[in-house]
């Protein structure tokens, strides 16, 4: 006879409420009651090794299959089972009330994402279905066949039914709208993403003959020793986990107990476009069981870049992610991390430095961004920071720093010893020609996060360093002495008074050049600080610096006037022109000057 019930807990409201908040993320239904089948085997077997239930040597299994006709969607497990009593005791009272205590934590939360929404369980399944049945057997010597059912609302019916095999059926009568559920590949999809590490083989719509194969892997390699893993199962492992079919450049394997439990693997891999942060992808597991991508209170935001998985069953899921960020434990698991990670790096800088080397254009897009995310994390790799230098030569950036300043210099005002700095060798050629020339060395910044990587270096090191672009301090570096010459810099300032250009004549070390264009750092960098952000550009400083140590600039006192003017432009644009490229109208006074020069030059 069916007994019929009320379910006591005023549930009533609670499904239109969980179906709002959790709309987006309804899919977790199925982790829930997978990982309930899955939980069932687990505890099954520690009966069996306790001696409490027969060992059957059976092949424990979970089956998923889909029923288009009936619509149903049936998850089944060789697990402990429930009797009638469990059955009234755990689905109708703890299922639906831990479904209360999760919304209770959840409005507690001020509507807060719950980090794995681990709670919800069972009652998560009438997200998606308008009815589920249970048939049910416990392990239990002389124990009967139980159907219950009910429609999530508030009544349920509960009855004895004939049922051979030990275990639990869940069978969710689908609601309208969620069909989809019925098709093969969605549900495959699904049970990847949420499933594919759990701990007991899962088939999908099985057809009982030896091609039947399981759609998880039961045993991830991160769960193995790291002496026992091998670089093939590290790259089948990334194939596939990541569907990507680059090579990772090398992965970093978790693997600790102590003092919280912590286990998994991060794969560094070729960042193929570097004007956006390519974002990674770490997945987040607890026993197995699939949380969510790229939890940033748990894994430092920048090491997301990695793809990686972690499996930390110690992380508390069913709280909210504003509880995670100011747990303790969270924070010492994510600063482990970063340990591991810097510790990794140095061991290869140390072991085999050409191999870093030859990783380090992907590589250090993650370090330089990790160094300015992470202070901790630049304290244990700033050392093997390296950037090439105008010889092409990889060298920690730290051995081209100067001598450090006392604090009295510094306070005295005097600036730390220049680093000079090219962001694009082929463009600023003509100054690395004549910083070479010269003698002087500079390294090459040509990342898109160089920019920033250098303004972090100074923050950090104000008395060691400060960073010149190699078109920044053209008298600085390349003077030959401080003569000055006014009659050219008349010439210069009335030629180019119309524009927004300041003239200084200085008497440079190489002669072949008559004049150069320097552009204040500090300008500079703020137009493209505000570039960066889209906002309207402070103007740069530019100085056409005229070098009077070049004939050609003093054989323009003696020039008639005419050639004169001529000359100095085109003085003017040579430098302009190894500075960028001419605007349409400066090129077209370009072309008509140099013709005139051509004719003179060809005339018989
Ligand atoms: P939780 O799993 O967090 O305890 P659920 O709502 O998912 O909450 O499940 C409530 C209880 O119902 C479980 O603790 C378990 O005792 C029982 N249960 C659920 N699914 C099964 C199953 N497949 N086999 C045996 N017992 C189950």
């Amino acid at each position: 006879m069916a007994k019929t019930g009320k379910i006591k807990i005023s549930s009533e409201n609670m499904m239109p409420i969980i179906k709002k908040w959790l709309y987006s993320d309804k899919d977790i239904f199925l982790r829930e009651i997978v990982s309930n089948a899955s939980d069932a085997i687990t505890k099954y077997k520690e009966l069996v090794k306790i001696g409490q239930a027969a060992d059957t040597n059976e092949d424990f299994r979970i089956t998923v299959t889909t029923d288009e006709k009936a619509g149903t969607l049936t998850v089944e497990d060789n697990g402990i089972g429930m009797t009638e009593d469990e059955v009234e005791r755990y689905i109708t009272q703890v299922a639906f009330s831990g479904a209360a205590d999760f919304l209770e934590k959840y409005e507690k939360a001020g509507g807060d994402a719950i980090i794995g929404h681990f709670g919800l369980g069972f009652y998560s399944a009438y997200m998606v279905s308008e009815n589920i049945e249970i048939f049910t057997k416990s392990y239990s010597e002389g124990a009967k066949g139980v159907h219950w059912e009910s429609d999530g609302e508030n009544t349920y019916t509960i009855e004895e039914c004939d049922r051979e095999t030990r275990g639990t059926k869940i069978v969710m009568h689908l609601a309208e709208g969620e069909k989809d559920l019925l098709k093969e590949f969605e549900i495959r999809r699904l049970l990847n993403k949420y499933c594919s590490f759990m701990p007991y083989d899962i088939y999908l719509n099985p057809k009982g003959t030896d091609e039947d194969k399981p759609v998880n892997n039961r045993e991830p390699l991160y769960l193995k020793q790291p002496k026992d893993c091998t670089e093939e199962e590290y790259k089948t492992f990334y194939r596939e986990t990541f569907h990507d079919y680059n090579e990772p450049l090398f992965q970093i394997h978790l693997n600790m107990d102590y003092p919280f439990r912590l286990k998994g693997i991060l794969y560094f891999p070729k960042v193929v476009k570097q004007v956006q942060l390519e974002r990674g992808q770490v997945k987040l597991y607890c026993n197995q069981v699939y949380i969510a991508d790229n939890i940033k209170e748990v894994i430092p935001e920048f090491l997301m870049l990695l793809n990686g998985v972690i499996d930390c069953p110690d992380i508390p899921l069913n709280v909210s992610r504003s509880f995670l960020q100011n747990d303790k434990q969270v924070q010492k698991i994510a600063s482990h991390i970063t340990k591991k990670v810097a510790d990794k790096l140095s061991e290869l800088y140390r072991d085999d430095r050409e191999k870093y080397e030859s990783c380090w254009k992907d590589l250090s897009t993650f370090v330089k961004f990790g160094c300015i995310k992470d202070e901790k994390f630049y304290d244990k790799v700033k050392d093997i920071v390296i950037f090439k230098n105008l010889e092409g030569e990889y060298r920690p950036v730290e051995s081209f720093f100067g001598a450090e300043l006392s604090e009295d210099e510094a306070k005295e005002g005097k600036e730390a010893q220049p680093v000079y700095y090219v962001t694009d060798p082929d463009k600023q050629a003509q100054y690395v020609k004549m910083f070479r020339d010269a003698g002087l060395d500079a390294i090459v910044a040509d990342s898109f996060i160089d920019g920033h990587f250098i303004s972090f270096l100074e923050y950090k090191n104000p008395r060691k360093v400060r960073f010149l672009r190699i078109d920044a301090d053209v008298a600085g570096a390349l003077k030959d002495s401080s003569e000055q010459d006014e009659e050219i810099e008349k010439i210069f300032t009335e030629l180019l008074a119309d524009k927004k250009i300041k003239v200084e004549t200085q008497k440079l070390k190489d002669t072949s050049v008559p004049a150069v264009i320097n552009s204040a750092e500090f300008l500079r960098r703020m137009t493209e600080m505000s570039s960066f952000y889209h906002m309207e550009g402070s103007q740069e400083e530019l100085t056409l610096i005229v070098n009077i140590g070049c004939p050609n600039v003093l054989a323009l006192k003696t020039a008639g006037e005419e050639e004169r003017k001529i000359a100095a432009k085109q003085i003017y644009y040579l430098a302009l022109l190894s500075y960028r490229q001419l605007k349409v109208e400066e090129l077209g006074e370009f072309y008509l000057n140099q013709r005139t020069i051509l004719e003179k030059y060809l005339e018989k």
